[in-house]
């Protein structure tokens, strides 16, 4: 399993074309797809764009761009995307229906011994695992945002992932650079389970009027050594993908103390998602 040399990554969203990127950086062949053609094209120009900033940098060169460009196909078939790989990564919409549809695919079209691995950042393993006949190769490898930037990648194991696949992946993140950190399944992991709740604190101290969104951020820049305040970061992940990820603690913890901020709530019912739509707690103008 240690001679995985062909990826496939499902979904050319802000999470996908990361992992194409970071894997083609490290000479694996990956195959990119998603639903729409015009999908695959902006997430192939994120990744010409992010290893431009990679080369003015001075951490790849223009030649090193090249490859890793050339070292990555596209296609927005997900059977003939599947079927020659060693590893599948889904990283397309965070919702169970989405993912369990295209595993129930990909038990069907990669090989017999192909692993394949969900970045989601709340959702059960075992549940997708359970749709295919292979649990003990389904893991999570939940990469954090921006791919090419953050090292960790949580390694979660479903129920029935074997301890040769847990392996495999851990060894695999450290041959990318990354650092594994091995986590059992529920929900929100470790990552998110401790992340969301305080970032929904945070949206609970704006809607109670204790202090200001920019004296929040401050607060916790400069007291707790953050790098970032919980409500910029919480604009940057996206606030219906922190509405969903409270939901999924709430639903799977069944704890009060996971319950959704009701200004969270009432934000994303007014299309106020963070940075993707210009306004969330802070607004920003088109550049
Ligand atoms: P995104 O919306 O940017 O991208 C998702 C992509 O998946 C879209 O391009 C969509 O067209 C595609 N897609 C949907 N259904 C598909 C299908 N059936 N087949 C192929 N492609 C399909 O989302 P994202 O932020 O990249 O998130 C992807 C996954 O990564 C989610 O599970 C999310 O929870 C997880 N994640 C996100 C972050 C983050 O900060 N954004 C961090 C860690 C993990």
């Amino acid at each position: 399993m240690n001679e995985m040399r062909h990826v496939t990554v499902i979904g050319a969203g802000t999470m996908g074309n990361g992992i194409a990127h970071v894997f083609a950086q490290q000479g694996f062949r990956v195959v990119l797809t998603d639903i729409r053609q015009d999908f695959i094209d902006r997430g192939m120009g994120a990744i010409a764009a992010n290893l431009d900033r990679q080369v003015r940098k001075g951490v790849v060169t223009a030649e090193q761009k090249q490859s890793t460009l050339a070292a990555i196909s596209t296609t927005t078939d997900l059977t003939s995307a599947a079927a020659s790989a060693d590893l599948v990564i889904e990283a397309a919409t965070e919702n169970l229906a989405v993912k369990s549809g295209i595993f129930t695919t990909l038990d069907a079209a990669a090989p017999q011994g192909a692993i394949l691995a969900s970045n989601t950042s709340s959702l059960s393993i075992t549940a997708l695992a359970a749709v295919t006949r292979r649990p003990d190769r389904v893991i999570g490898m939940h990469f954090m945002n921006p791919v090419p930037v953050m090292k960790l990648v949580e390694v979660v194991r479903g129920l029935g992932t074997s301890d040769e696949t847990a392996a495999a992946i851990c060894s695999l993140c450290t041959a990318l650079g990354k650092t594994p950190v091995e986590v059992n399944d529920y929900p929100g992991f470790v990552a998110n389970r401790i992340l969301l709740p305080m970032l929904n604190e945070a949206m609970y101290c704006v809607m109670e009027g204790v202090a200001t969104p920019e004296s929040i951020d401050t607060v916790m820049k400069l007291g707790m050594n953050h790098p970032m305040g919980p409500l910029a970061l919480a604009d940057l992940i996206g606030l219906d993908v922190c509405l969903s990820i409270m939901t999924v603690l709430q639903e799977g913890l069944g704890d009060a103390k996971y319950r959704p901020c009701p200004l969270l709530k009432k934000m994303v019912a007014a299309g106020r998602l963070g940075r993707k739509t210009g306004q969330g707690f802070y607004l920003y103008p088109k550049a």
